[in-house]
């Protein structure tokens, strides 16, 4: 019996030597085990870069002009936010709507980050927020 398993093989990595196995095993089970952490490091590594990015669009609450638009940095700049974060944080109140004094009006999409790679600076979107979406924030 045993059909298939009496190979003797040499790990690849680690040179040891494996009798009775498979004739297509390159590995030994400490090494597969070591290999397969490296690569599930690497996928989340790569993963780690965000591919989608907050949008955020502004207008004047009053008048309905656009104000500004892009992601937090660009907003924060452009509407005189000392931060992005600042900025951030005032959109999350404004799109809570616990404070209505707020002079803006926000909203708050998810893209894809290759977009606003290949974007200009400002985008031209006259579309007002429909509702509220119910923003999930993500802290840390
Ligand atoms: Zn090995």
């Amino acid at each position: 019996m045993n059909k298939g398993k009496h190979f003797t093989r040499v790990c690849l990595d680690c040179g040891k030597v494996m009798e009775n196995v498979a004739g297509n095993l390159r590995f030994c089970a400490s090494c597969r085990r070591e290999r397969h952490n490296q690569y599930c490091r690497d996928y989340r590594a790569h993963n780690e870069k965000p591919a989608r990015v907050m949008w955020y669009t502004v207008w004047d609450a009053k008048t309905g002009d656009l104000l500004a638009s892009g992601t937090s940095e660009m907003c924060a700049r452009r509407l005189g936010y000392k931060s992005a974060n600042s900025f951030a944080s005032a959109v999350s109140h404004g799109l809570s709507g616990s404070h209505r004094t707020y002079k803006y009006t926000f909203a708050r999409e998810r893209i894809d980050r290759s977009e606003v790679d290949s974007l200009p600076p400002v985008r031209t979107i006259r579309k007002k927020p429909a509702g509220a979406p119910t923003p999930t924030s993500c802290k840390g």
